[in-house]
């Protein structure tokens, strides 16, 4: 299910922080690691009037070319394969990661993200929001480094068709890593538990030998899948790319991305 994976790193503390965690990746049997920097042209390009583009791709490759190996061999080092992507391309990250991503033929995109709080920047959306809504593959959104990442998982459930194959990874997961497994389901006003429902997944997932537990929570689903995450101590966050809800400032996916602490596996 994970055999190659895309890292994608704009060599930021934030995202080289992720390559902390990628041993993790094992109990899932991850094999191979693609590495892509993409060289950005959307910030010089609205700047950069009379800037020789060629001369400046050229400054870059040269710096992240040497960069890219080391990270590759950091990689090779926990036994996987290692792929890093020469010559970088340069473009728009979300347009060449996704692009990559897809010519790689990878099952998932690890990436970081540094969330966003103001409403300009909400707006503008991030790098892992667009690369979630322009991918259809699963991505990893890593905000903080948590040790331990799939030790603890919060599945985001709300009965919706595309929740449905999120539990197939949270399956797949859990039964690699044996990780403990909490859904959340959130009653939004007005709205009354199904509770045959939620006991089918529990015993769904229960014969399948997975330590599982049901927490209700109440209110706005994003907030309130982050605030029992952060209850119950989750190491990470499942949720399907388009739920039940997807607004203008975005959907409970971007919204969890937005406010977890820990990662958030988008399906
Ligand atoms: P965000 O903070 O949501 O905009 O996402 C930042 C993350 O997007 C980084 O941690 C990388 O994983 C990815 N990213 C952003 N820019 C680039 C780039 N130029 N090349 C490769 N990945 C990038």
């Amino acid at each position: 299910m994970f055999k190659k994976v895309l890292y994608s790193t704009d060599f930021s503390e934030r995202s080289l922080a992720i390559l902390d965690a990628l041993p993790e990746f094992k109990c899932l049997n991850v094999e191979e690691v693609v590495v892509l920097r993409v060289i950005n042209l959307t910030r010089v390009l609205g700047v950069a009037r009379g800037i020789d583009i060629e001369a400046y791709i050229e400054e870059i490759e040269k710096e992240t070319v040497p960069k890219l190996e080391e990270i590759a061999e950091r990689i090779r080092s926990m036994g996987f394969n290692a792929k890093p992507i020469v010559p970088p391309p340069a473009g728009d990250p979300v347009g060449e990661i996704v692009r990559v991503a897809n010519e790689e033929n990878v099952d998932a995109i690890i990436m970081g993200s540094r969330g966003r709080s103001t409403i300009k920047a909400i707006l503008l959306g991030s790098t892992a929001e667009g690369v979630v809504r322009n991918s259809d593959k699963p991505v990893v959104v890593f905000k903080n480094h948590t040790p331990k990442v799939f030790s603890k998982i919060v599945y985001a459930y709300d009965f919706s068709e595309r929740c449905e194959e999120v539990g197939k990874f949270v399956k797949f997961v859990a039964k690699s890593c044996n990780s403990e497994v909490i859904v959340a389901h959130v009653l939004e006003k007005g709205e009354i538990i199904e509770e045959s429902k939620l006991d089918e997944i529990e015993q769904d997932f229960g014969s399948e030998g997975i330590n599982v537990r049901i927490v209700i929570g109440e209110g706005s689903p994003s907030k309130e899948i982050v605030r029992i995450a952060e209850k119950e101590g989750a190491t990470c966050i499942f949720v399907g790319r388009s739920g039940k809800k997807s607004g203008v400032l975005g959907s409970t996916a971007d919204f969890v991305i937005r406010y977890s602490k820990v990662p958030v596996f988008v399906v």
